[in-house]
């Protein structure tokens, strides 16, 4: 679209009460120079440790990527979907490579801040509400859903623990074993957290809807970790819960937040007609959010907008 074709769309929103956007894709002085002249932050969206867009990395670091339980790689089978391959927090080289990244786009004067997201594993354990989707039903962690065994890991879990994780007698049920996984992800965000604090911008994330989903789920004990402000996906249907859940999971993040840390409840329009929406800003800011995020821009209906414009 052109750059007038974008003011248009950031007036729109602007007007109906966003405050800024969350941009993946496109060109950035382009699309950040429209989002500045209609009042809104511009911030730079970037899928983390899914690497299925980077063709340097899958062409050149192959050993990167997460292996599962069953010895298989995320590159050559990747779980769930074709775009599901991801590399290993763990390793040194892939922190060093993700903070060059993040670094290159807060050194940008065009770019207010930089926004994670896929910053965990592949889900070991699906949504409920999208078992049926993939005509499963995880009942608990199986092999070919559970990352990561590649060989940094295992050497370094068992240097810690003096243990192999593939040699445990239940890998599931192991509590070391579990927050390996979970302090690992987090190790790499406090390196990429500092290398954007450098310079002098926000970082922030999309994560998963509680801390304690976000655990059990996808690795991600995402309340540890140092970021600016937090943008947890309380996609309300995915867990086949009310738009009511949208306050109680809200609650759960404020509650496990440093207290002058924001937290923006993030709705996912395709599930909330207007008057749900309404519905579901009035939750979340009861339960404490500074805010709420919307996914997406593009599902924002004039009658969304109109109720938005009506919310406070
Ligand atoms: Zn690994």
């Amino acid at each position: 679209m052109s750059a007038e074709e974008w003011r248009r769309r950031f007036a729109r929103v602007r007007a109906a009460g966003i405050e800024g956007v969350l941009v993946s894709g496109g060109d950035v002085e382009v699309l950040s120079r429209a989002a500045h002249d209609e009042g809104l932050e511009f911030h730079r969206w970037i899928w983390v440790l899914n690497r299925n867009g980077d063709a340097w990395a899958k062409e050149n670091h192959p050993e990167w990527f997460t292996i599962a339980r069953t010895g298989k790689s995320s590159l050559e089978y990747p779980p769930y979907v074709g775009y599901y391959k991801w590399v290993c927090p763990t390793r040194e080289p892939v922190r060093e490579y993700l903070s060059g990244i993040v670094s290159d786009l807060a050194s940008d004067p065009n770019i207010d801040g930089v926004h994670l997201d896929y910053i965990r594993h592949s889900d070991v354990i699906l949504p409920v509400g999208l078992w049926s989707k993939y005509e499963l039903v995880q009942d608990r962690e199986y092999p070919e859903f559970d990352f990561c065994y590649c060989e940094v890991c295992r050497e370094r879990f068992q240097r810690e623990t003096g243990s192999d994780p593939l040699k445990l007698p239940d890998p599931t049920q192991d509590v070391a074993w579990r927050e390996f996984r979970w302090n690992t992800v987090t190790e790499l965000v406090i390196g990429l957290a500092d290398s954007v604090h450098a310079h002098d911008k926000p970082i922030t994330a999309a994560v998963f809807p509680t801390p304690i989903i976000a655990r059990r789920l996808v690795r991600q004990a995402w309340d540890r970790w140092p970021l600016d402000a937090f943008f947890p996906m309380i996609y309300h249907e995915f867990y086949e819960e009310g738009v009511s859940w949208i306050g109680t999971a809200t609650a759960e993040g404020v509650a496990a937040l440093s207290p002058d840390t924001p937290l923006y409840s993030g709705l996912y329009l395709p599930t909330l007609q207007p008057d749900e929406l309404t519905e579901g800003i009035s939750h979340a800011l009861s339960a404490g959010a500074a805010g709420i995020s919307l996914f997406e821009m593009g599902g924002l209906t004039d009658d969304h907008l109109a109720r938005l414009a009506g919310s406070d």
